[in-house]
């Protein structure tokens, strides 16, 4: 069911401390951690605790959850002092999603070209 807890998801267990992760923010409601292969200086995920596959069915299920995992990446990118960054939701296996758990890529630090790869 939409927002509960999955067995074999990996951010899921992360969010219940089954998993280490190096975790920058927590709120009532999100968990924001560096990502494991980072693709950039500053390169931290910002998931919702509850499961939703991706953001969409974040934003179908939960607005008022997609919307903090929005806030949480401004309030990452302010403490990670960023100016100039980009927020990511890879949505799709070829877009390059490979965790079925929402999560937004906040990446920075560095010059990001446009179009992405
Ligand atoms: P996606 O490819 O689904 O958009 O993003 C998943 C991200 O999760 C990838 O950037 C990947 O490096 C990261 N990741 C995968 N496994 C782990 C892990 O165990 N710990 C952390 N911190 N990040 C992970
Ligand atoms: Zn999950």
């Amino acid at each position: 069911m939409a927002g509960e807890p999955q067995d074999d998801c990996l951010f899921c267990k992360i969010v219940a401390g089954q998993i280490p992760a190096t975790i920058v923010r927590e709120t009532d409601t999100t968990v924001a951690f560096r990502d494991i292969n980072p693709q950039a200086p500053t390169h931290v995920l910002v998931i919702p605790k509850a499961h939703h596959k991706d953001a969409a069915a974040l934003a179908a299920e939960t607005p008022q959850l997609a919307a903090d995992v929005l806030r949480e990446t401004q309030v990452v990118a302010d403490a990670e002092q960023l100016d100039s960054y980009r927020i990511v939701f890879n949505t799709g296996s070829g877009a390059g999603q490979t965790v079925w758990h929402a999560h937004a890529h906040v990446l920075g630090g560095r010059g990001l070209q446009w179009p992405p790869g």
